[in-house]
């Protein structure tokens, strides 16, 4: 009897051992799933934020204009899919070439930021401000009615001229498209806008052209 006792003894604390071991085996598993998710989670950010730079103009912080052609497509895709109107504004800094030669090209660069920054506080929150090239700009109004584009283009044009300009005003022309249902890529919707842009400097610059 009692060794039939001892060995059930015996066999109850190898179970007990064998548990607490499996019970620190779980604990560490769990501990290397946590640090192998806080590493994944690294690597997504990390991720989205080379994703976002890529987008983004260095010089300004608005989108570039790979960002630019990307939101494009799907603001159109969007505008076609839920038939709601589609903007686009095109914004080429004036004489900016004789601000470069007279200033030089760090205070060009400087002008180029804060014309950047007056055209995002100038638009609505759902707008996409982009650097197109050189010193053009574009801006994407989703969702714009009647003649809210002209509207806005307008208001950007003056905020650009009324800036308090530290070395020389600078003034910026702008032309704009708007989506119709006949323009059915960006290219057609940007060639539009283009062909306004020459009316605009045509007429003086420091304007807002708009082809309806
Ligand atoms: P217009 O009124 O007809 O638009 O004349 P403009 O002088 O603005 O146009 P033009 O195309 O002759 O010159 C554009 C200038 O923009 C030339 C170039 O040196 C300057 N530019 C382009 N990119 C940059 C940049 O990143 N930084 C600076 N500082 N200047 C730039
Ligand atoms: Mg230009
Ligand atoms: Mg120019």
């Amino acid at each position: 009897m009692l060794r039939l006792l001892s060995r059930q003894v015996v066999t109850q604390l190898e179970i007990r051992r064998d548990l607490l071991r499996l019970e620190q085996r779980l604990l560490q598993r769990e501990q290397e799933y946590l640090s192998l998710n806080a590493y994944l989670q690294s690597l997504e950010d990390k991720l989205a934020a080379a994703q976002q730079q890529s987008l983004t103009d260095p010089l300004t912080g608005v989108f570039n204009r790979r960002g630019f052609a990307l939101r494009l497509s799907e603001e159109i895709e969007r505008a076609r899919r839920y038939q709601v109107t589609l903007a686009l504004l095109l914004i080429d800094v004036d004489h900016f070439k004789q601000y470069n030669d007279t200033f030089g090209h760090l205070a060009g660069d400087e002008a180029l930021r804060m014309i950047a920054q007056l055209l995002s506080e100038g638009c609505r929150k759902h707008d996409i401000v982009a650097r197109y090239g050189g010193e053009e700009f574009a801006v994407i109004l989703p969702v714009t009615a009647g003649d809210g584009d002209q509207i806005l283009g307008e208001r950007l044009r003056r905020l650009v001229q009324m800036a308090a300009w530290p070395l020389h005003p600078l003034t910026i022309s702008v032309d704009g498209a708007v989506l119709q249902p006949e323009i059915t890529d960006e290219h057609d919707l940007l060639t539009r806008a283009d062909s306004a842009l020459y009316q605009a400097k045509a007429q003086g610059r420091n304007t807002c052209v708009i082809i309806a």
